[in-house]
C-alpha cells in the first residue's frame, strides 16, 4: 500500500515538473539559445545564488554580467590560465576583452551561444592577452559562429607590431588548419575582420553599436601598442587596463566606472619568490613594465569605482596575502582581486561577485539552426598519392542518408 502511494506521488512528480520546465523554457528559448535540459530563470529583486551556473539565469534587460575567464600570468597554471574576460549585456551583446592563452578553455565551459561571440577587443599583443585568440576563432566556428569574427586592437610603433599584421601572421601560420576546415565549416565563419585603431587615440570610440560604445587609450607598457579600454551600456561603465604601468589616461578616462579592472601585479620580493628571479629583475618588472599592488590601490582611490578588480598574478595562499597586503596600504574601497571564472553582475542597485560552478568535461553547446543551415563550399580532401595509401584491409560503414 505505502509502495503504491510513493510511486502515485513521484509520477505526479514528475509530470508537474515537466509542464513546469517547459512553460519556462519556451518563454527563455526566446532570449539564450540554451543548452538541452536546461531552464534559465530570471533572478529577481538580486537574490543571486551562491554560486553561478553558466546558462541557469536570464540576463535581466538593464543588466551587465562580466566573467573572468584568465586572471594568470603567460606560464599559466590550472587555476590561472592568462588573460580575458567576457562582458555579457542585458541587450543580448557579447565583448571579449583579450583571449590569452588558456582561456578558451574556461570559455568553453561556460557552454556559450558561439553563434554571438564575435568580437575581441586586444588590449596589447603579449601571449598572455592573444594567444587563444585563433583557439576561439576556429573553436568558435566549430561550435556555432557562422560569421566572420572581428578583432579590435592598437597599431604599434611600425606596422609589422600592429594588431593587423599579428593576425595576418597567425593566417599564414594556421594556413594548413583553416584549408582542412573550409567547406566542412560555414564559409563566412572563415573570415577574420581586423579593426586596427592608432594606439595614441585618448578616450576615441573604438565600437558604437547598438546602444554600446568602446573607447580607447594609452597603456604604457614594454613598447607603444598597448591600449585599455572602457564599454559603456545603459548607464554602466565597466573599465579594461590591459597591462599597464599606473598612467594619467587611466585615472582620467576609468572615472565613474562601475567596474574599474586593472592589473594588481605581484610586489617585487613576492614575484622574486615566485620565479626565483633575483630582485633587481623583479623590482624592474614589478614596478616599471606592471603596476605593483600599492600602485593598484593608488590608481582605485583616485577613480573611485563602485568595484575595483585587480588581476594578473597567480594566487597562491602566499602570493594573495601579499597582493592584499599592497593594495589595502593604499585603497580601502569595494575590492576583488579576480579568480578565473568569477562572475560580476552589475545593474544600477547592485553589483554581485561570485564564482562559477562549471563541469570540467562540459559538452560542446547546441548550435542554431542558422548555423547549420549556413552555406559550406570547396570541401578538401587529401591528394591522389595519400588516397592510394588506404589500408583494404578496411571498410569503412556506409554513410548514412543526408536527413
Ligand atoms: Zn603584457
Ligand atoms: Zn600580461
Amino acid at each position: 500500500m505505502l509502495a503504491k502511494t510513493k510511486t502515485a506521488l513521484s509520477v505526479m512528480g514528475v509530470a508537474v515538473g515537466f509542464i513546469l520546465t517547459t512553460a519556462v523554457f519556451t518563454q527563455a528559448q526566446e532570449q539564450v539559445n540554451s543548452p538541452r535540459g536546461r531552464a534559465p530563470v530570471a533572478i529577481a529583486d538580486g537574490e543571486y545564488p551562491a554560486s553561478y551556473f553558466p546558462n541557469t539565469e536570464l540576463l535581466g534587460a538593464d543588466e551587465m554580467r562580466i566573467t573572468a575567464l584568465g586572471t594568470g600570468m603567460p606560464n599559466q597554471t590550472k587555476a590561472a590560465v592568462s588573460i580575458s574576460y567576457l562582458v555579457e549585456l542585458g541587450n543580448g551583446d557579447n565583448f571579449i576583452f583579450d583571449m590569452g592563452l588558456g582561456s578558451m578553455g574556461n570559455l568553453f565551459s561556460l557552454r556559450p551561444d558561439f553563434s554571438k561571440l564575435d568580437k575581441v577587443f586586444a588590449s596589447h599583443l603579449h601571449i598572455d592577452h592573444v594567444g587563444d585568440f585563433m583557439g576561439l576563432h576556429i573553436g568558435g566556428w566549430l561550435s556555432g559562429r557562422y560569421t566572420p569574427i572581428h578583432i579590435y586592437g592598437p597599431t604599434g610603433s611600425s606596422p609589422e607590431l600592429g594588431t593587423k599584421a599579428f593576425v595576418e601572421g597567425m593566417q599564414k601560420g594556421y594556413a594548413w588548419d583553416l584549408a582542412t576546415r573550409t567547406g566542412a565549416l560555414p564559409d563566412k565563419g572563415a573570415q577574420i575582420v581586423v579593426h586596427e585603431f592608432d594606439f595614441k587615440q585618448e578616450n576615441e570610440v573604438v565600437y558604437e553599436e547598438n546602444g554600446v560604445t568602446i573607447r580607447s587609450w594609452p597603456a604604457i607598457h614594454s613598447l607603444d601598442g598597448s591600449v585599455s579600454y572602457s564599454l559603456e551600456w545603459n548607464g554602466l561603465k565597466y573599465v579594461f587596463g590591459g597591462d599597464t604601468y599606473p598612467n594619467k589616461w587611466y585615472i582620467k578616462y576609468a572615472k565613474d566606472a562601475d567596474v574599474a579592472s586593472h592589473e594588481a601585479f605581484l610586489p617585487p620580493k613576492t614575484l622574486a619568490a615566485y620565479f626565483g628571479w633575483d630582485l633587481s629583475q623583479a623590482t624592474y618588472v614589478s614596478t616599471r613594465v606592471h603596476t605593483e599592488p600599492q600602485a593598484f590601490g593608488k590608481v582605485m582611490s583616485e577613480v573611485k569605482p563602485r568595484l575595483a578588480v585587480g588581476y594578473h598574478s597567480v594566487q597562491s595562499p602566499e602570493n594573495n596575502a601579499a597582493i592584499m597586503d599592497g593594495v589595502r596600504k593604499t585603497y580601502d574601497g569595494p575590492l576583488a582581486l579576480a579568480r578565473d571564472l568569477m562572475v560580476i553582475n552589475v545593474t544600477k542597485e547592485t553589483i554581485k561577485v561570485r564564482m562559477a560552478s562549471v563541469d570540467e568535461y562540459a559538452l560542446p553547446p547546441d548550435v542554431t539552426k542558422a548555423y547549420i543551415d549556413a552555406p559550406r563550399t570547396e570541401e578538401k580532401h587529401p591528394g591522389e598519392f595519400v588516397e592510394s595509401g588506404k589500408w583494404e584491409g578496411y571498410t569503412p560503414p556506409p554513410m548514412p542518408k543526408k536527413e
